[in-house]
Order: structure tokens, then C-alpha cells, then sequence
């Protein structure tokens, strides 16, 4: 156990009583809350508080009308190492493969309430805010932020929006950019492209109050800790989540829910009533899922984990503590549902215990939590099952690419790569890399790399070289031949440059 954690369960117990000065004050920890959402036995490593963004959001959503009003409290610390004139706060609703509408009306600096400007920029990706006096290096700052946001009714593949009954709220608040500790850049400010994943964002914590009608379920990121009944058939439901990389929600009046709990960890799945079979085998899914990678890797770290139909078609997308899984995974193409829980489920392991930076090296993440699934999959079912993962899902996609000219190599940025081969090679072909590495290294001596990888980088984002040198060090090979044969050849190919940042 970690200090840090240490302290959190201390101080998660209450109120620390203090005697100073022969006069007793009452000082309460002002991250004890985050207790409830986090499981006590488990490590934040160097993860420190105080430096992380902090959300305190008030917000009143209208899934009937797809529209949401809020407030949020942003908290920050400028970690650029020089003093900052303006932040950025990412508005990714705005991105046309979104295809939303988030607008902010009104950023005042807390606590004198002294007006800030703002300008959309980055494609009205972002704002940024132009602060009213130069923040210095190391300082906090905390802003209130008014928004308004408006999700569109979409058929097809909806990330975020509704359709079929189910409202994707993900991205539903500005958020704050990952920052670089880099002088002259200090924040990641990428335009992702149609096909990747959206946000990148430092390990983050979340108090969410969110009014929303009585017979609407919502389903979030997080842990309920308190909820009471407001006017007008209305309900206030108070979330607390974090540390982690977002937070993102789900809400239909039509579902269905059912639970268990493994260990201290509370697991939901929700669905439309129609699905309730399904519903029910991705509750159990997703259970044995966090069992497994919880011997395999690490202690899943969060309190609750939710998996959520979700109108994704086929696909699934991970968010911290919830996963959406497509909803014809429930019906027509049941015979994916297990696999798909399971590679979401891993990306509570790579992606939001483990950062990932989805931009910069996708494969990493994506490469990881395929191979996790394939190692699910062996630990239920054994070697058959393993080795038609390896031939049907990796193997003749990355053979298909070649053929047609989709190849190219793995380890590029997002942008590197189209609709056509993101998947396939960036999932594919990458999970061949891990699982070349796995043969090499043996059951045994792989597991510990990972797990060495956990406990090294966990709420932090490695890059390639930081995995590299792990399996250098634990697994006492040279893994430069494989990561060149499979993340760095293949033909290099024109492709369309990243739009430049609207400024
Ligand atoms: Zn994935």
C-alpha cells in the first residue's frame, strides 16, 4: 500500500479531529469523498491530488429533448512550468462525427468571480479562455463554467446521442486537455479523426450532480453516493468517480437492470426489456472479465463497473468504470457479445487504470485489450478456442490489409490510418505483436511484464519505449525485432494531413 492510498483510507473514514493551539478544529479531507469510488486496497501509485483537473458539475439534463444544462467547477493546476495567459477546455460534442452542439455561456475566475473571455477554436473543438491575470507556474486556479449542450437523434452507429430510446451522453462537460509539462506546448490539443477514440485527458476526479427525470435512468461513470427527489417529477443523483481519464453517462427511460457484486466491487448491467437474455449474459461477461484480469494483471481498481447497451451497433467504446456495449451484440450478433464485454472490460486495465493516449500511439492501448481478450477467452475455454481468435480475428484481417493494400505500419498516430484499417491494424495486427511476444516469453514471464507495467505506469500515460524497456527488464529479451516486425513495417503511405488548429 501506498502512502497516498494509505492517507485516502484515513481520511476516508470521516473527519481527522485536529488540537492545535489548545483550540480543536474540524478539518475535513477535501478529496475523502473519492474514497467510495476507488477500492481502498488498491494503489493510486504517484498519483497526486492535488495536481489533478477536479469537476464539480451541477447539471440538468433533458433526455427527451437531448439537451443538458450545467455549471461546472473546474479546478486546476498549471503544470506547463511557466506562467499561462490563457487555458484551452475541450468541447468535443462539437466534432462533426459527433455531430452535437456545446456552447459556453459565461467563465468566471473563482473566487473574486472576475470575468474571463473566450473564443472557440480548433474547429469549436475547444475554447479558449483568456484569463483575466497570467496564472504562474504550479498555481490552481479554479473556474465556473456555464454550458449548454444539445446531442443529436441519429440512426447507425451513435456514439453520442440517441437512438432506439438510449441518449450517449459521453464528453458532456468541457474538459480540461491533457497537459504536457512542456513549456513550449503545454497542452494536447489534436482534432481527433472519425475513427478514433476522442478524448485526451489527465487522470481527472468527478462530483456530478445531475438532475434528471424520476423514471429516466441514468447510468454513469462513478458511484451514486447520494440522491434526493427534486420538483417536477425530477430526481438529484450525486456521482463522485475518480481518479480517471473522464466521465461519461447513458440514460433511457426504457431500462432494466440487474447486479451482483464480486468481492467489494459492484457490477450492473443495463438494457431494454427486450434484451433481458443478453442483458443478463454481459452482466456475467463482464463479472468474469474483471475476475480474470484481476489475477491476471492487477486489482480491477474502481468500486462499480456498469456495462450498458448502447446503440453502437456491433461496437463498444470504454469509459472509466462503464462500458458500452453495441446493442446488436444482444440480438443478431449475440455470438460477439462475450468478446466484446471482455476487450472493454480490459480497457479499465489499459486505458483507464494504465493511461493511453489515443492520438499519439492508439495501438498501444487497442493492442493490449484485444490480447487481453484473446487471454480471457484461453483462461474460459482453453487453447481451441484461443487459437481461432489468433487465425479469425487477427490473423486473416492483417493478411486481408496486405493483400489490398491497407497495410502500413502499426506504431503511426491516428491520423496515419482511415476507416478501411484503423481497426485491423491497430487492433489486429497489434494484438499479433503482444501475442508474439507472449509466445516468446511464456505464460509465466509475460503476465509478470504486465503486471510490472501496471504498478509502474498506473494514472500515468506511457509511450512505446516505457512498454519496450518493461519487456527488456522483466522479460530479459530484446524486444526490438518484433516491435519492428509487426508496430514498424509495412509500406509507408500518403495520407491526409491533421487539419491545422483553427486559431
Ligand atoms: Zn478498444
Amino acid at each position: 500500500m501506498k502512502p497516498t492510498v494509505l492517507r485516502l483510507a484515513v481520511w476516508g473514514l470521516t473527519l481527522i479531529l485536529l488540537t492545535a493551539c489548545g483550540r480543536r478544529e474540524i478539518v475535513q479531507n477535501p478529496y475523502a469523498v473519492f474514497a467510495s469510488a476507488w477500492r481502498s486496497n488498491v494503489s493510486v501509485g504517484d498519483f497526486v491530488f492535488g495536481d489533478a483537473p477536479r469537476y464539480d458539475i451541477l447539471m440538468s439534463v433533458d433526455p427527451d429533448n437531448r439537451r443538458l444544462e450545467g455549471t461546472a467547477l473546474v479546478r486546476l493546476r498549471n503544470l506547463s512550468g511557466r506562467p499561462l495567459n490563457d487555458l484551452y477546455l475541450r468541447l468535443y460534442p462539437n466534432l462533426p462525427q459527433l455531430g452535437g452542439t456545446m456552447q459556453l455561456t459565461g467563465v468566471v475566475v473563482l473566487p473574486e468571480r472576475y470575468p474571463a473571455g473566450f473564443a472557440y477554436t480548433l474547429n469549436n473543438t475547444a475554447a479558449r479562455i483568456t484569463l483575466p491575470q497570467p496564472l504562474p507556474a504550479d498555481q490552481p486556479i479554479a473556474l465556473e463554467v456555464a454550458y449548454r449542450l444539445e446531442a443529436p437523434q441519429k440512426t447507425g452507429y451513435v456514439l453520442f446521442g440517441e437512438s432506439e430510446g438510449i441518449l450517449n451522453l459521453p464528453y458532456a462537460y468541457p474538459m480540461v486537455p491533457a497537459q504536457t509539462r512542456d513549456p513550449a506546448s503545454p497542452w494536447r490539443l489534436e482534432i481527433p479523426p472519425p475513427h478514433g477514440d476522442i478524448a485526451v485527458t489527465d487522470p481527472s476526479l468527478f462530483v456530478i450532480t445531475a438532475t434528471v427525470p424520476a423514471a429516466v435512468t441514468l447510468v454513469a461513470t462513478g458511484v451514486e453516493i447520494t440522491h434526493s427527489v427534486g420538483i417536477s417529477d425530477t430526481i438529484q443523483r450525486v456521482l463522485v468517480a475518480g481518479p480517471a481519464p473522464e466521465f461519461a453517462m447513458t440514460l433511457s427511460r426504457h431500462f432494466q437492470h440487474e447486479r451482483l457484486t464480486l468481492d467489494d466491487i459492484v457490477i450492473n448491467s443495463y438494457f431494454l426489456p427486450q434484451d433481458r437474455l443478453a442483458g443478463r449474459a454481459a452482466l456475467a461477461d463482464a463479472a468474469a472479465a474483471v475476475r480474470v484480469f484481476g489475477q491476471l494483471f492487477a486489482p480491477y481498481p474502481f468500486t462499480e463497473l456498469d456495462v450498458v447497451q448502447a446503440p453502437t451497433r456491433y461496437l463498444g467504446m470504454e469509459y472509466p468504470g462503464l462500458n458500452y456495449i453495441g446493442l446488436d451484440t444482444y440480438r443478431s450478433q449475440s455470438e460477439s457479445q462475450e468478446i466484446l464485454v471482455a476487450h472493454e472490460v480490459a480497457h479499465q486495465w489499459w486505458y483507464a487504470l494504465v493511461g493511453s493516449d489515443p492520438f499519439r500511439y492508439p495501438w498501444l492501448d487497442e493492442g493490449l485489450a484485444e490480447h487481453s481478450s484473446l487471454l480471457f477467452m484461453d483462461t474460459l475455454y482453453g487453447p481451441d478456442v484461443a487459437d481461432r481468435i489468433r487465425t479469425l480475428r487477427w490473423r486473416v484481417p492483417t493478411e486481408w490489409a496486405v493483400k489490398n493494400d491497407y497495410d502500413a505500419p502499426v506504431g503511426q498516430d491516428v491520423t496515419a490510418f482511415n476507416g478501411t484499417n484503423y481497426e485491423i491494424l491497430v487492433y489486429a495486427k497489434s494484438a499479433l505483436f503482444f501475442d508474439a511476444l507472449y509466445q516468446t516469453l511464456g505464460f509465466e514471464t509475460y503476465l509478470k511484464v504486465l503486471k510490472t507495467f501496471v504498478e509502474r505506469y498506473r494514472l500515468q500515460r506511457p509511450t512505446p519505449a516505457d512498454f519496450l524497456a518493461v519487456v527488456a527488464e522483466v522479460g530479459g529479451i530484446d524486444p526490438q525485432p518484433l516491435y519492428e516486425q509487426w508496430i514498424l513495417s509495412g509500406p509507408q503511405r500518403q495520407v491526409t494531413p491533421t487539419p491545422p488548429p483553427g486559431e
